[in-house]
Order: structure tokens, then C-alpha cells, then sequence
């Protein structure tokens, strides 16, 4: 499992090119444990979580970053976030609250280059963010 500390220290060294894990996901060549699946995106929870729910929202486009998507897939980024509703809701986050993150790049601590959106719940929040 990756603490706070060495996943900030993969996102120093992850590559940014070719297939990622969540390639393998997509495909079903590793196993993941689904939470959503539709035309557009999947969620699945993540492997290291840091929540007692902490839930992975990503596109099937395989969308390194962010800051690579262009303005073409603003129907998909929104539907991102509308998925990101609809699974808070099922997880039964919506009364208490919960928080989304997208981390981009070097500074982002982003590990792994496909785009997703961390829906993170099931505790209290501390801000700022570390
Ligand atoms: P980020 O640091 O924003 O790029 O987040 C990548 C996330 O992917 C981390 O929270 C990892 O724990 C998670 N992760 C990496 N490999 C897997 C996997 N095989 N299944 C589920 N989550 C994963």
C-alpha cells in the first residue's frame, strides 16, 4: 500500500505515455471492484484507500490529464461529475458530505496519467489539502 509519502514520491516518477494500470482495468486484464459502469466511464474503488469510501470515477477515452483534455470533451467532463452524484448517492455520502479531487501533473501529485476523479467520503475533511 502507498502512504501519503511515497504515493506524492510515485507521482515524481510516473510516466506520463502509453498504457496505465487503469488501461489494464478497462480491458479487465486486472481485477477491479466496480461500483458503476457505463458507455462513457466506470468507478471502481480505489486500492489504497484514503476514506472509508473511496471510489475512482475515469472516462474509457484514456484522457492522460485534465489540462490534456480539449474543449471537445466538456459533454464528458460534465458527465464525469454527474456520475461522481449518482455514486455518492448510492454510497450513501450525500447526506453527510463528501469531496471529489482530480490531481493533475508533478505539482497535482498525480500517479497515474488517465484522468480520474478521487470521490473520497465516509470521514471528516481537513483543509487545505496536504
Ligand atoms: P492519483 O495520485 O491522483 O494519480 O491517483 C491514482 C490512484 O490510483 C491512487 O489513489 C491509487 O491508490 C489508485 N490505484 C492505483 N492502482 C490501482 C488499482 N489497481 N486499482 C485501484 N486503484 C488503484
Amino acid at each position: 500500500m502507498a502512504t501519503d509519502a511515497n504515493e506524492v514520491t510515485l507521482a515524481q516518477t510516473a510516466s506520463k505515455t502509453g498504457d496505465t494500470i487503469f488501461t489494464k482495468i478497462l480491458n479487465g486484464e486486472i481485477p477491479a471492484k466496480f461500483a458503476y459502469k457505463d458507455d462513457q466511464c466506470v468507478a471502481f474503488h480505489d486500492v489504497n484507500p484514503q476514506a472509508p469510501t473511496h471510489i475512482l470515477i475515469i472516462p474509457k477515452k484514456p484522457i492522460p490529464q485534465l489540462s490534456l483534455a480539449e474543449d471537445e470533451d466538456e459533454q464528458l467532463l460534465g458527465h464525469l461529475l454527474t456520475v461522481a452524484r449518482k455514486v455518492a448517492i448510492q454510497e450513501n455520502l450525500d447526506k453527510s458530505g463528501f469531496r471529489l479531487v482530480v490531481n493533475d501533473g508533478k505539482h497535482g501529485a498525480q500517479s497515474v496519467y488517465h484522468l480520474h476523479v478521487h470521490l473520497i467520503g465516509g470521514r471528516q475533511m481537513g483543509w487545505p489539502p496536504g
